[in-house]
């Protein structure tokens, strides 16, 4: 399949990756947007939030639980940000369902 994502999970085009489990991949994103920001990623391929269904919701609990790993691992005590951008409107550009975990900076709210 031609996606990205699956390219990076299968290991066909490099990552930095930080985190791994049987389910999930988190790797450092190629343009950062914080000091700490990583993918975490499902090793199944969804194509974004908006298709989680009921048979495959399961991903987005071991996703968030990844994230609270990592956090733990990299020891980001001051917090962190998980964000999925979904669809055109949404501003995703990369169509393998993730979660932006970004980190080390003081993240505005609400994003623009
Ligand atoms: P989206 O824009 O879909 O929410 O997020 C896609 C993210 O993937 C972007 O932050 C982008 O920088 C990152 N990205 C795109 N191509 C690559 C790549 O080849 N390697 C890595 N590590 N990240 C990538
Ligand atoms: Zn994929």
């Amino acid at each position: 399949m031609d996606c990205l994502f699956c390219k990076i999970t299968a290991g066909e085009i490099p990552s930095t990756v930080v985190y791994e489990t049987e389910d999930v991949l988190a790797f450092k994103d190629i343009a950062p947007q914080a000091p700490f920001h990583v993918v975490i990623v499902p090793k199944q391929h969804i194509p974004s939030p908006a298709h989680i269904t009921a048979e495959n919701s399961d991903v987005a609990g071991k996703i968030i639980l990844a994230a609270a790993e990592i956090a733990k691992q990299e020891k980001l005590e001051n917090g962190y940000r998980i964000v999925a951008n979904c669809g055109e409107d949404g501003g995703q550009t990369v169509g393998h369902l993730h979660f932006h975990m970004l980190a080390q900076r003081n993240l505005s709210w609400p994003p623009g």
